[in-house]
């Protein structure tokens, strides 16, 4: 990932030891990203932390890192084979939590930290068995976790940092009662971070009883500036939305398709409607067992499966990079997670894009997100399967390329851009004067990457 500015800055220099150097180094990752500048060195100072970042920025680097440095300076205080859990990282998913457990191990190779994952959807007993031996670092979906406390397999009462990731989505998960009362096991002398892509008013909440004058860092959601990210909006009937897509997919020769829906059903349907035509597509989501998800994921991972089609939730925090291709086969309910779905492309310094398929009842979806990432999104018809009823107040025709018909022929996907183009720098700009910003929004590109510490 080349991130620019502070170009010598190396992870030496944020104060980390040489065993954690070079597992970064082994890794691919000279240069720390702008969330890990700032929240390495935070956290290593032993206080608590607020960060505002999402999946894609290097988050988790930025708190495994420090973390291992931490645990492997200052000796346990119950050395041991049995000795207590020191650090516990509270994830939303298990697929997130597998993902945060192999940074930590791969950042941790060359220390003697042991680390271990603990979630649902697959047996307890082989966790069980884990958790007898000692485990430095525990990393947690919170359901899991307490099924372990309620059976005494697991012990809390000793650790020494806790992380609560991507705690927004825990949230909107409903876990709130369940961080609760995994928070009244811990020992009250601890260190807190918390990791959060959006701050809302439960956010702050949560943050302002756990955290004891936290430093503050925060980075722009790299794609809700969508730099790298190609957005495009189509217009579309309902009904036409599976055929547009499948258009796409093979016109457009797109080979990793990662395809969002709202419902595990219609993930379910679509994945089977495209498997029929010839595209072979799985469906990801909750109701799936963790060996089916597993599967997919790999599957998706090393090509030889075409298309995901998955809920935002099952989708959270599966990090593959430089996915090509995001679709929004039906807008998100909730603005912010248009910003999180098209975070799944453009990863790790490539390119991507991120196409919607918006039909007229979604209008109001999208001058939602619109409002929220404070510009247009360039729309466009195919004639094909253009929406009939799309009504013109909600898509003006200045914003609108229509692709010219090939008589006698399929017509060709259009790339048409929007006649306001493009400024050059590979970004649309802006038609229409910038609505309002929303006071609570998730991170903008004009907050830049800063750090303070509030009095
Ligand atoms: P995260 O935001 O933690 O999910 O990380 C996003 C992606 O960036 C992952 O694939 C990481 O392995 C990768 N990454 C983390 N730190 C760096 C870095 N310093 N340079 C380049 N890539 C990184």
């Amino acid at each position: 990932m080349p991130y620019n500015g502070c170009l010598h800055m190396s992870f030496s220099e944020l104060g980390l030891a040489p065993e954690i150097v070079r597992a970064v180094a082994e890794r691919g990752y000279d240069t720390p990203t702008p969330i890990q500048r700032q929240a390495i060195p935070a956290v290593l100072s032993g206080g608590d932390l607020l960060a505002g970042a999402q999946t894609g920025t290097g988050k988790t680097a930025g708190f495994t890192l420090p973390i291992l440095q931490l645990l492997s300076t200052r000796p346990s205080r119950h050395p041991g084979p049995r000795a207590p859990i020191r650090a516990l990282i509270l994830t939303p998913t298990r697929e997130l939590a597998a993902q945060v457990e192999d940074s930590v191990r791969a950042y941790g190779r060359h220390l003697p930290l042991r680390s271990m994952t603990v979630f649902g959807g697959v047996g307890m007993n082989p966790q069980v068995e884990q958790l007898k031996t000692r485990i430095d670092i525990l990393v947690a979906t919170p359901g899991r976790l307490l099924d372990h406390v309620q059976q005494r397999t697991v012990e809390l009462g000793h650790v020494e940092i806790l992380v609560l990731d991507e705690a927004d989505r825990m949230l909107d998960m409903g876990f709130i009662r369940d961080i609760r009362r995994v928070l009244a096991l811990l020992p009250k002398q601890r260190q807190n971070l918390l990791f959060s892509a959006t701050f809302s008013d439960d956010i702050r909440k949560l943050a302002d009883g756990l955290l004891d004058r936290p430093a503050m860092v925060e980075v722009a959601p790299r794609n809700a500036t969508a730099d790298r990210v190609e957005q495009q909006v189509y217009r579309v009937e309902r009904a036409s939305k599976r055929h547009l897509l499948a258009h796409l997919v093979r016109s457009q020769d797109w080979h990793q398709v990662l395809v969002f829906v709202r419902t595990k059903h219609g993930a379910n349907r679509l994945a089977e409607q495209l498997s029929k035509s010839g595209l072979p597509a799985l469906a990801l989501h909750g109701d799936k067992s963790q060996s089916a998800r597993t599967r997919a994921l790999a599957s998706f991972k090393d090509g030889s499966l075409r298309i995901l089609v998955a809920t935002d939730i099952a989708a959270r925090g599966i990090d593959i990079s430089e996915l090509p291709h995001v679709v929004n086969f039906d807008l998100p309910n909730v603005a912010e997670d248009y910003v999180h779905r098209i975070g799944r492309t453009g990863r790790a310094g490539s390119s991507g894009a991120a196409v919607s398929l918006v039909s007229a009842e979604e209008q109001p979806l999208l001058a939602a997100i619109e409002k929220l990432i404070r510009r247009p999104l360039p729309i466009q018809v195919h004639p094909e399967f253009e929406a009939d009823d799309a009504p013109e107040a909600a898509a003006p025709p200045a914003r609108t390329q229509r692709a010219a018909p090939v008589p006698g022929k399929r017509v060709p996907a259009t790339r048409a851009r929007a006649p306001q183009g493009r400024d050059g720098g590979g970004r649309p700009a802006a038609a229409r004067p910038e609505p309002s910003a929303r006071a609570d929004g998730p991170r903008r590109a004009d907050r830049g990457d800063r750090r303070r510490r509030p009095a």
